[in-house]
């Protein structure tokens, strides 16, 4: 395959289902997690999950990065947009996200110097444009996008830049798939593994779910071939009483990951001994923090951070849909309170968030099926 219409086409599609019908047993109800907010965004976009048997459910994962910032890590962020000479640069979604004051365009609105980036880069490209102010970079993401915040800052050390500085958000995927894992309430059959996070970190980090809990996994790609194929790889693992991990996004994935961005990772990060997840709480060792030999560039030493927890609002659902608890119509608020104009929730900003994915592909099935 050459061009991104072949893993679009319908009819491999239509072949696919098929494989997928044969291999299920008709008794059985199948729950597979998509790790990934892509993943989601594409089940809802093709409509995946209409060509799948009744009996195969798909449960929606932790793997969003912007979902997962708690509020409290918003209202550091906007602490820190108010300090006096300073430039706050984040990605658009970040923009969006509610703290428990508003958000960082709320920020903006009150006269915070507030600018969206594209890319670590265009913060450090700021920073050399305004030597007279301190321009701090809010870097958010799994291990597929530390890399670029790990060579922005090798950049700006390298230059010497003193002006910049980075609030380090960045967590990793690992941690929290054992602690769903580990939950009672949690019954899974497999997991299509996260093909973004997994071009960074490989496969092999996945092997402890088939080694401990027991369940198959499968790195997969994005377009809607690619995860119709892998769910047919896992039900027929299921099927032939194999439980392992596989790499159905070879044209993309090492099994052993990308070992230079590892290797520079290594060198600007180190573990938090713990980090606040959105609606999964604390988890040990679940997020990146600047090293010692890049504590210069680290905002929370630059300047004063609240540091603060804080509840999610009550009518947020947000926890449950990102640990699969309940599919994003089935919380109270989504789609009237709640919506990609006014969200309450995390998981309704950014597009990879299963809520405005639903949103704005799934809900008119959805409304059709209860006609
Ligand atoms: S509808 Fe809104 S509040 Fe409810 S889970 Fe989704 S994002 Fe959170």
């Amino acid at each position: 395959m050459r061009f991104v219409d072949e893993f679009r086409d319908a009819e491999l599609g239509q072949v696919l289902a098929g494989e997928i019908l044969s291999v299920v047993e008709p008794g059985r109800h199948y729950k597979i997690m998509e790790v990934c907010g892509g993943h989601t965004h594409s089940i809802y976009k093709y409509g995946i999950d209409d060509l799948l048997p009744a009996n195969v459910e798909l449960v929606h994962g932790p793997g969003c990065p912007v979902c997962v910032i708690p509020m409290g890590r918003v209202d550091d962020g906007i602490a820190v947009a108010h300090e006096p000479g300073v430039i706050f640069t984040c990605f658009g979604d970040m923009l969006r996200i509610p703290g428990s004051d508003g958000t960082l365009l709320d920020a903006k609105a009150e006269g915070a110097d507030v600018r969206m980036v594209y890319s670590p880069l265009d913060a450090l490209r700021i920073a050399r444009e305004n030597p007279d102010r301190q321009v701090v970079f809010f870097a958010i993401g799994f291990e597929t996008t530390a890399p670029s915040t790990a060579l922005t800052l090798k950049r700006a050390k390298a230059e010497g830049l003193e002006n910049f500085s980075c609030m380090c958000s960045h967590v990793t995927i690992v941690p929290p798939l054992r602690a769903l894992m580990e939950s009672p309430d949690m019954r899974l059959d497999g997991f299509i593994g996260p093909g973004h996070v997994a071009t960074v970190v490989g496969a092999r980090p996945f092997e402890f779910i088939p080694a401990s809990y027991g369940k198959p996994v499968v790195v997969s790609g994005f377009e809607p071939l690619d995860v119709l194929q892998s769910i047919h790889m896992i039900l027929t693992q299921l099927a032939e009483g194999r439980c392992e991990v596989e790499n159905q996004y070879r044209r993309v994935v090492p099994y052993d990951g990308n070992l230079k961005a590892l290797e520079v990772l290594a060198e600007v990060f180190e573990l938090r001994p713990h980090f606040e997840w959105r609606g999964l709480g604390f988890i040990s060792q679940s997020a990146l923090e600047l090293s010692a030999a890049y504590a210069d560039f680290d905002a929370e030493q630059r300047f004063p951070v609240p540091g603060v927890r804080v509840a999610d609002p009550k009518a947020c659902q947000c926890g449950e849909v990102l640990k699969g608890v309940i599919k994003p119509w089935e919380c109270k608020v989504f789609g009237t309170a709640c919506t990609p104009e006014r969200p309450i929730g995390t998981c309704m900003v950014s597009p990879e968030g299963a809520c405005a994915a639903y949103y704005n592909y799934g809900r008119f099935a959805r409304e059709r099926e209860l006609v």
